[in-house]
Formats: structure tokens, C-alpha cells, sequence
């Protein structure tokens, strides 16, 4: 590990240095290998600390820090949610993060985690996917298709093998934004304009709208047997997408059942409803799918050691690129007890 004195300077990675890291290594690699990132860490989960993220509720929103360590590395991510914020033009999501050395307490790395939150959260649902959904995918329906539609489109295609995704939202121009920026993907896209329209013949359902209410994107009598839903959107207490019914015909796979709980689609659910937590199936403590015609439904949330894990990733991928800047957030006297003395010394040249 590199001696504290040099961790003094941060490397920061803005929103410009995110892109170019993405453009430079290509998405469909980046998400691939963030989704190995995060399955390692999934199968190694009684090694971290885990907690509910904590969150702060206002009428109009929620702002969350999302904290976790494995004993070496320690990270944090602060997100916001606000649904509201797209008709005034802002993001409904956005996010920093940062990682830090356990053994000295000392920041590693400060990254924009607004662009990395879309990536990890679809490389998450196709992770959950590839171990739930029917063998062989063909068709994806993505009902919202706003700031995150794309990257999920990309992760399914490039972690799950997807050729066609079929898109709606209650927007028609953010269905053509969406298939607008996928035209070159190579993916087939279709344009529905209602809901039972973009699930016909798919095998997997994405849902990822934004709402703070209890939704109903889908109804019972829309999911056939057999198929994966990819829940994302409600990920807040009383913001849901699905109707109950349809979770009590799903075998359901979650990330942190305490966090899950209160804030995923099974809050419509008794507390004491039985969840499969995901990283069992990914280590192989529990079954995923056991039936071609069980629905298998993954409740995410998102949950802090995704973030870990993508900080860790980013930490490792940026090593010798240039792409970070180097922050003096770290006050480092030469005589570590004399804080106050580097502030005299530092008056002192300022007058001079
Ligand atoms: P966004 O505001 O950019 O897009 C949401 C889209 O949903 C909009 O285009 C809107 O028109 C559409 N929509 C709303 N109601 C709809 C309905 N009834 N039917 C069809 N479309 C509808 O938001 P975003 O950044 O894409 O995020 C979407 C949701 O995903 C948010 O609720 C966000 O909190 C959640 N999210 C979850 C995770 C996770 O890890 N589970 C991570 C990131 C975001």
C-alpha cells in the first residue's frame, strides 16, 4: 500500500474523466467487467459490513449515503432521488462516492457517481439475470426509458446475450431518445406504445420508471409464466411498480433483505415473505431458477457494496490513464501533531 504521505493528494475522477475511462474502454466492456467486479464481491458477502443505507425523506425526494467495508477498503456513496427533477430539467439521480484505505483512514479515490451508478445498476440486473432468467434471452421490454433505459439495454446485451429490447414509457420522447442513442448497438429496438405491447414476447420485463407513489407499471394478468422481471424503479419506501399479486406468484431474489424490505417492491409483502438473498445463488448456497415456467423477480434496490465494488473497479481501471485529478483534500503537516502550526506557517507566507 502506498505510505500515507502520498495519499495525501486524492485522485479525483470528474464526470469528464468518467466518460473518457467508458468511451476509451468501450461500455459493453466496462459493463461486462463491472459485473464480474461486483459477482466477486457478492461471493465473498459475509466479509463485509453491511448495513441499510441511511436515508433522509423529503416530501419531494430522498438523499441517501450508502457505507460499507471488507476490513481493507472502506467506501461510501451519496445519492439522491428526486423524481420531480426531470420536468425541471435536472437529473432524478445523481452521485459521488469515495473509497478509502482501512488501515490509515486515508481517501484512495473520489469519483463522480452519477454515470457509474447506471452502469453498476445494470450491470447488477444483468448479473441477477444471467443466474435467473430463462436460458437464452432473446427479447428484453424496458418500460421507462429515461436516464438509465440504455445502460440496461446495453448490460443485457452484453452479459446476457438480449438481441432485441422493446421500448415504452408514458413519454414518447423519451422512447426516442432511448432508441435514438441505441441505434448503433446493434440491437433491434421496437417502439411500443403501451405497456402489454413492449412485454409481448419478451422473456425478461425491465421496469425502471420513476415515481414516488405505489405504481402499478405492471398488472398480474401481463406476466406469463416463465419470464425474469427486472424490477429497478421502486427502490424507495411507498415508490412500487408492481402489482402484489404478481410478487406472490414470483419466486423473489433481493440484495440486503433490511434494506429490501422497507424499500423494494416487497414492502407491499409481510415482513416475514420468503426472499432469496441474491449472493446466495451467486455462491452457490441457494437454487435460482428450478422451473422453465417459475417467474423468477429480482427486487433491486441497489445496495452500498455495488457501489464498493464499482469504486474498487474505477480504483483499478483509471491506474496510469492520467484521466484523475489530483485533489489537496487531505490537511498533511510535516509533524502530523502540528495542524495548527501549518496554518501559522501558511499565515505567515501569505503576509510575507
Ligand atoms: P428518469 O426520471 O430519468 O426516467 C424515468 C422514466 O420513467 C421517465 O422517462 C418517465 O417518463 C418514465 N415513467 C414514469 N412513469 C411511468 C409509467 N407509469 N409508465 C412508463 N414510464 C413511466 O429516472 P432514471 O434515472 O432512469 O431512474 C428510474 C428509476 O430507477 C428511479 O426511480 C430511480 O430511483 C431508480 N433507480 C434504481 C436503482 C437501483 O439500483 N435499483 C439505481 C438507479 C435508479
Amino acid at each position: 500500500m502506498t505510505p500515507p504521505s502520498k495519499l495525501a493528494l486524492v485522485p479525483f475522477l470528474s464526470v469528464e474523466g468518467m466518460m473518457k475511462l467508458v468511451l476509451s474502454r468501450g461500455i459493453e466492456r466496462v459493463l461486462r467487467e463491472l459485473a464480474e467486479a461486483i459477482e466477486e464481491d457478492f461471493r465473498r458477502w459475509p466479509a463485509f459490513d453491511k448495513t441499510p443505507r441511511i436515508a433522509s425523506h423529503s416530501p419531494v425526494g430522498v438523499i441517501e449515503l450508502m457505507p460499507t467495508s471488507d476490513g481493507a477498503l472502506y467506501g461510501f456513496k451519496y445519492v439522491n432521488g428526486h423524481p420531480k427533477n426531470m420536468k425541471e430539467g435536472l437529473q432524478t439521480v445523481t452521485a459521488f462516492g469515495l473509497l478509502a484505505e482501512v488501515a490509515t483512514g486515508y481517501p484512495v479515490l473520489l469519483s463522480e457517481m452519477t454515470i457509474l451508478t447506471a452502469l453498476r445498476t445494470a450491470a447488477t440486473s444483468a448479473m441477477a439475470a444471467r443466474a435467473l432468467a430463462p436460458k437464452n434471452p432473446r427479447a428484453m421490454a424496458i418500460i421507462g426509458n429515461g436516464a438509465q433505459a440504455e445502460f440496461q439495454a446495453l448490460a443485457f446485451k452484453a452479459i446476457c446475450g438480449i438481441e432485441e429490447v422493446r421500448l415504452y414509457d408514458i413519454d414518447p420522447a423519451a422512447t426516442r431518445k432511448c432508441a435514438r442513442n441505441l441505434a448503433t448497438s446493434g440491437l433491434t429496438l421496437t417502439q411500443c406504445t403501451s405497456a402489454e405491447e413492449a412485454i409481448l414476447g419478451a422473456q425478461i420485463l425491465t421496469t425502471v420508471t420513476a415515481d414516488k407513489q405505489y405504481a402499478t407499471i405492471l398488472t398480474d394478468n401481463m406476466v406469463g409464466a416463465g419470464v425474469h422481471i427486472n424490477a429497478v424503479g421502486g427502490d424507495c419506501p411507498g415508490k412500487t411498480e408492481l402489482h402484489r399479486d404478481i410478487l406472490t406468484r414470483s419466486s423473489i431474489f433481493v440484495e440486503y433483505p433490511p434494506q429490501t424490505r422497507v424499500e423494494g417492491e416487497i414492502q407491499q409483502l409481510d415482513p416475514d415473505h420468503p426472499v432469496t438473498e441474491l449472493w446466495q445463488v451467486l455462491s452457490g448456497a441457494a437454487p435460482g431458477r428450478t422451473d422453465p415456467r417459475q417467474i423468477t423477480l429480482f427486487d433491486s434496490v441497489g445496495f452500498a457494496i455495488e457501489d464498493f465494488s464499482a469504486l474498487r473497479y474505477v480504483h483499478g481501471a483509471i491506474q496510469g490513464t492520467g484521466l484523475a485529478q489530483m485533489l489537496d483534500m487531505i490537511a498533511d503537516p510535516d509533524d502530523p501533531r502540528d495542524l495548527y502550526g501549518m496554518l501559522l506557517r501558511a499565515g505567515a507566507k501569505a503576509a510575507a
